[in-house]
């Protein structure tokens, strides 16, 4: 049995509002609920009362940034999965270096594919929380269906 979806919950952190409800309404139309945060400071308020299957985090974010914050997660809530969106790859290349063990999941280039993101961070019966997506897949070889 799958567990109730409502116990599915998402943390988008991106300060881009166009592309922060469009991240949020991908995962809502899955029935999971999807909290944003346009900032990192957002982001830390809500990750200390909120356990969440996954935040997909934007690096360039008002402070703390997104490689501070992943540095949070990794310290606060390790088995919090992180999908990294980046616009930058000079970022997404600190956060390699930054050595986060297991806790970044993804790296994604934008702009994101949205059917990538509903299948292989989480959709109705997929949640990255609960089983890593196969590496480098492509979107039409998923193995969800
Ligand atoms: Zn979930």
């Amino acid at each position: 049995m799958q567990a109730p979806l409502s116990k599915h919950r998402i943390l988008v952190v991106e300060d881009e509002p166009s592309v922060r409800w469009t991240f949020a309404l991908i995962f809502q139309r899955h029935g999971i609920e999807t909290d944003v945060a346009e900032s990192g400071r957002e982001a830390i308020a809500l990750l200390s009362r909120e356990t969440y299957c996954c935040v997909l985090l934007d690096l360039n974010i008002p402070p703390p940034d997104g490689i501070e914050l992943a540095k949070f997660i990794y310290e606060n809530s390790p088995e919090t999965p992180i999908v990294v969106v980046s616009g930058y790859p000079d970022l997404a290349a600190r956060l390699k270096k930054a050595d986060l063990g297991s806790v970044v999941k993804l790296i994604l280039d934008k702009p994101v594919d949205t059917t990538y993101l509903a299948r292989h961070v989480h959709a109705d019966h997929f949640c990255i929380g609960e089983s890593p997506p196969p590496p480098g897949t492509p979107p039409q070889s998923s193995a969800q269906i």
